[in-house]
């Protein structure tokens, strides 16, 4: 396995995993992981009204439960694998304060993890974000709310599965190309690079019939030649069959874009590790 760290999974602690915590850290394990970070979802004022199946408080995170749970696990495996604490932080351009004071509160987060699963408020899964709108437009809406959502916040570590977006709508990433939102993704980037944010490489779409991972091969190559060169891998697994999912094909794009390797974090400090040589 190319790369030993899965920076991005999930557990019953988020609304919408059942995934117990042992399982997950038992297939990062049986993966050959040799790090592993959760990185539970907390959605501060979601907008239950439009997401009907799902019941309100489904996006918010029990810190305390979470922890106590945490923390007897990594005791319990740290001989193993390494496990980290995170957060993954749903973004919004009206949740600067809030977001900050829950960082704050919480210094004991190994890595926080920014993500926009909102524009407009609403969630492109559902499809009243693609309804009255050509697919572009919704497209490029949800980019340019992006960036006013990080502008807003954006203490975090690294920015999530950066076109998200283009996991849904009318024929998924079918006919998704990156550089008919040029302007906006390049603003997106420059931002994460003049901010030191890591960029995120998450590999979940392979996964659900997408083409290619988020963000997409043509954005990775343009990050790479804007200089940025610090990413994040992650599986998003909300269960224990999907954990470092997609990770040697996600590893052989990566290298052929020239990136040599990624970063986890412990205590928000990051530490860069080499793709491993397959054998
Ligand atoms: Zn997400
Ligand atoms: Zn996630």
């Amino acid at each position: 396995m190319p790369v030993l760290a899965d920076f991005h999974l999930h557990s019953h602690h988020s609304g919408d995993s059942g995934a117990p915590m042992e399982a997950q850290v038992r297939a990062g394990l049986e993966r050959g992981l040799s790090a592993l970070c959760f990185t539970e979802h907390l959605d501060m004022d979601w907008p239950y009204e439009n997401t009907p199946d799902l019941a309100p408080g489904t996006f918010d995170l029990d810190m305390e439960a979470y922890r106590s749970e945490f923390r007897a696990l990594k005791e319990a495996f740290r001989d193993r694998i390494s496990l980290s604490f995170g957060v993954e932080l749903g973004l919004q351009p009206h949740l600067g304060e809030a977001l900050s004071a829950f960082v704050k509160a919480n210094p004991d987060l190994d890595f926080v993890l920014g993500s926009t699963h909102l524009s407009r408020r609403m969630d492109p899964y559902y499809p009243c974000f693609f309804e009255g709108l050509d697919k572009k437009e919704a497209l490029r809406t949800y980019f340019r709310d992006s960036l006013e959502s990080l502008r807003a916040f954006h203490d975090i570590d690294s920015y999530a599965h950066m076109d998200y977006v283009v996991r849904y709508g009318p024929g998924r990433d079918s006919d998704y190309r990156w550089e008919d939102f040029r302007e906006e993704i390049e603003a997106i980037l420059s931002f994460l690079l003049s901010r030191g944010i890591a960029l995120e490489v998450n590999t979940a779409a392979l996964g659900k019939g997408c083409r290619d991972m988020n963000p997409c091969r043509g954005i990775l190559e343009r990050y790479y030649e804007m200089g940025g060169r610090r990413i994040t891998i992650g599986s998003d697994a909300h269960a224990p069959g999907n954990v470092a999912g997609h990770f040697e094909e996600a590893c052989g794009s990566l290298k052929a874009v020239g990136f040599q390797g990624y970063l986890t974090f412990s205590g928000r400090k990051e530490t860069f590790r080499s793709f491993q040589i397959s054998t």
